[in-house]
């Protein structure tokens, strides 16, 4: 019998866990031909869910539970969830069921279909702010005009990925990880499934803006080396418009116009132009080599302090 595990990374999330679970464990029994595991991470949380999880997860060995020392991230917990993966395929799905579990038999008849990868695009988002909305828009052009992979819009982490997918990203070794721009760039028979994505069933966003732009960094820096190329451009423009400056000066002496006397504006034009493409620069720079940092030392990307139902390597991986 083929198995399907269900991955869902959980940050304060007591207002959902249950509903959560429940909707997942309705849906996994109407699959008659399939077995099932759920894999839970608590990534941290500060409110009960880590407690509301044991106790589901006491009275069914089918509820796998991962707790993290403390809140490492939503990639992270993902990430975390895909290495315990036992399942032919994995789905992963938010907490909130904001993408409706009720699709995934519907996913998992594309992945018998022969499709390797099944990820969920929004057709349309309810209750999700004009802020959210368009700060997404900017991020997924922005996104796709300097990387290298088509990411493609409207896509979030909701998917199904067959196990030989899972394994091999399992097997990349950097932290920092986009991973919807990671399946992309792993390829594979992929196929778009629209839904209708849902209101958050309860509770609050758990990615304020700090957090989203965390991703939208990883995203850019992790898939491009475009923003590095830019400085090289800015520079050359700088220097450009400094011989401009300069031919108008000299020209100035010559011929006797403009007030060369009073070239405070020009000199301060000058300087606070090419301070701050110098400054700018350094930023992009500085943005890489801190991740280059990261990466070189090897510090695990999470901590798990609990398991339920899984053997607890005492690993961070
Ligand atoms: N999440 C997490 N760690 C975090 C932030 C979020 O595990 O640091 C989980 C959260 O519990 C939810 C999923 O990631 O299951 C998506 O978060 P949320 O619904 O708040 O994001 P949004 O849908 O608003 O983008
Ligand atoms: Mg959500």
């Amino acid at each position: 019998m083929k198995k399907i595990s269900i991955v869902v990374p959980m940050y304060n999330e007591e207002e959902v866990v249950e509903a959560c679970c429940e909707r997942l464990i309705n849906v996994l029994k109407s699959m008659d031909n399939y077995d099932y595991e759920i894999i839970c991470i608590n990534d941290g949380s500060k409110d009960k869910t880590l407690s509301m999880l044991e106790e589901i997860a006491n009275s069914d060995s089918r509820i796998k539970v991962l707790a993290f020392s403390r809140n490492f991230g939503h990639q992270c917990a993902v990430t975390a969830g895909l290495k315990e993966v036992t399942g032919d395929v994995a789905v992963i799905i938010d907490a909130d069921l904001q993408d409706p579990p009720e699709l995934i038999p519907d996913m998992v008849k594309h992945w018998e279909d022969g499709y390797d990868v099944v990820y969920g695009k929004r057709k349309t988002r309810e209750g999700e702010s004009k802020f959210k909305l368009m700060t997404a828009n900017m991020f997924y052009k922005m996104l796709n005009t300097l990387s290298d992979v088509d990411i493609p819009k409207d896509v979030g982490d909701f998917r199904l990925v067959d196990r030989k997918i899972v394994d091999q990203m399992n097997a990349l070794p950097e932290h920092n990880k986009f991973l919807r721009g990671l399946w992309s760039w792993l390829g594979y028979k992929q196929y778009a499934f629209e839904y209708e994505r849902k209101e958050r069933f309860a509770g609050k966003t758990k990615y304020p803006l700090k957090k989203m732009l965390k991703l939208a960094g990883d995203g850019i820096i992790g898939f491009s080396t475009k923003p590095l190329k830019m400085c090289a451009a800015l520079g050359i423009i700088s220097i450009g418009l400094s011989f401009i400056v300069l031919l108008y000066s000299i020209l100035a002496y010559i011929f006797n116009f403009g007030n060369l006397v009073s070239g405070w504006t020009s000199i301060m034009v000058a300087i606070t132009f090419f301070s701050g493409v110098q400054l700018l620069s350094l930023w992009i720079l500085s943005e890489y080599v801190g991740r280059i940092y990261d990466e070189t030392k090897q510090r695990p990307q999470y901590i798990v302090n609990k398991t339920i139902n899984i053997k607890n390597k005492n690993e961070a991986e």
